[in-house]
C-alpha cells in the first residue's frame, strides 16, 4: 500500500493565488512539480487574506525590529501610510498555526521577503532584512519546519 500524501502549508500567492497586496501571485511552477514528486500535498494558506486585508491592499511592513517582537506585543506592523494592521497580521499567524494543527502539518513552504511568509528574509521599516516575517516566526516558534522559497520559477 502507498503511503498517504502529507500535507504540507504553502503560501497561496505560490500556488498561483491572486492574493499578493498588488492583486498578484507568485506561482512557483517547479515547487509544484518538486511537492508533487515528495508526496507532498500543498494547503494553499495566505495568512493576510485570512487576518482580514483586502486584495489589493497597501504594502506592509514591521516597523522597527522583527517578527518576535510583534509577537512579544512589543511592536507593529504598519503600511506605508502608518496605518496599524498589526492585529489583521496577528490574526492570520494564528490561523495559520490553527490549519497546521488541524491538518497535523509539520512543514511549510513560505514566499520570502513577506512580512508575514518571509523565512530568511523579511520586510522591516520597507526595507528588504534578513529575519522571519510573523506567521513564518510564529510556525517556526512552534516547531513547524518553514522552508522559504523565492517564488515564479517555471517548470524545469
Ligand atoms: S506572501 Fe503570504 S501573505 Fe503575502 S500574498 Fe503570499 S501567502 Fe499571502
Amino acid at each position: 500500500m502507498s503511503k498517504p500524501p502529507q500535507i504540507v502549508l504553502v503560501s497561496a500567492c505560490l500556488l498561483g493565488c491572486e492574493c499578493r497586496y498588488d492583486g498578484r501571485h507568485n506561482r512557483d511552477q517547479r515547487l509544484e512539480d518538486e511537492l508533487l514528486k515528495r508526496g507532498e500535498q500543498p494547503e494553499g494558506f495566505c495568512p493576510e487574506e485570512r487576518g482580514g486585508l483586502p486584495t489589493p491592499r497597501p504594502p506592509a511592513w514591521i516597523e522597527k525590529e522583527g517578527a518576535a517582537a510583534v509577537l512579544e506585543g512589543r511592536e507593529r506592523i504598519v503600511t506605508h501610510e502608518g496605518e496599524d494592521v498589526t492585529q489583521a497580521f496577528r490574526e492570520g499567524a494564528q490561523q495559520a498555526l490553527a490549519r497546521c494543527q488541524e491538518l497535523g502539518i509539520q512543514k511549510a513552504y513560505l514566499k520570502e521577503r513577506s512580512p508575514s511568509c518571509g523565512v530568511q528574509s523579511t520586510h522591516v521599516n520597507g526595507v528588504p532584512v534578513p529575519g522571519r516575517g510573523l506567521t513564518a516566526e510564529l510556525l517556526a516558534q512552534s516547531g513547524i519546519e518553514v522552508i522559504g522559497i523565492e517564488g515564479k520559477r517555471p517548470r524545469e
